[in-house]
């Protein structure tokens, strides 16, 4: 009889909001006056995925993985950070069973970009959509979400491998 080792993983990551950046959520681009500032594309949803990946295999952390002072990662697609994740991750025998992520951002509204996020985030994980989920919150105009500063976003992965 097959036996399972499940592993959960965490991810959270924020950045600040910028003039003159377009903003990139979950691969996707949203029409928005502002973007992400960072490094790299300041995709904030893909750093989260990726680190909730890393996480769950135990492979530390997307600063590690992917240093900001290094050249080579400056303006950089975040789905490739999330891409060689999940490469490491299905190295050591994993594979994904479902994703749930929350972004919180005041402004846009996202319930219009929901979708094509999941389908985005399902597609660079290679799985069905029916296993990622993407949900939306405002900061409630307090705090720096609500002030409209900058953007956070939270991920839980489950990964499983036979043993
Ligand atoms: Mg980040």
């Amino acid at each position: 009889m097959a036996n399972y080792d499940h592993r959960v993983g965490l991810g959270h990551d924020t950045h600040r909001l910028e003039a003159g950046r377009p903003l990139i959520l979950g691969g996707v681009f949203i029409p928005f006056e502002r973007g992400l500032s960072g490094h790299s594309d300041a995709d904030v949803l893909l750093h989260a995925i990726t680190d909730a990946l890393l996480g769950a295999a135990g492979l530390g952390d997307i600063g590690e993985a992917f240093p900001d002072d290094d050249p080579a990662n400056a303006g950089r697609d975040s789905s490739e950070f999330l891409l060689a994740a999940l490469a490491r991750v299905r190295q050591e025998g994993f594979r994904v069973v479902n994703l749930d992520c929350t972004i919180f951002a005041q402004r846009p509204k996202l319930s219009p970009h929901k979708e094509a996020i999941r389908q985005r985030v399902a597609a660079l994980l290679g799985v069905p959509a029916s296993l990622v989920n993407v949900k939306a919150k405002t900061g409630e105009r307090v705090g720096p979400v609500g002030r409209e500063e900058a953007m956070s976003a939270d991920a839980v992965v489950l990964l499983v491998r036979d043993t």
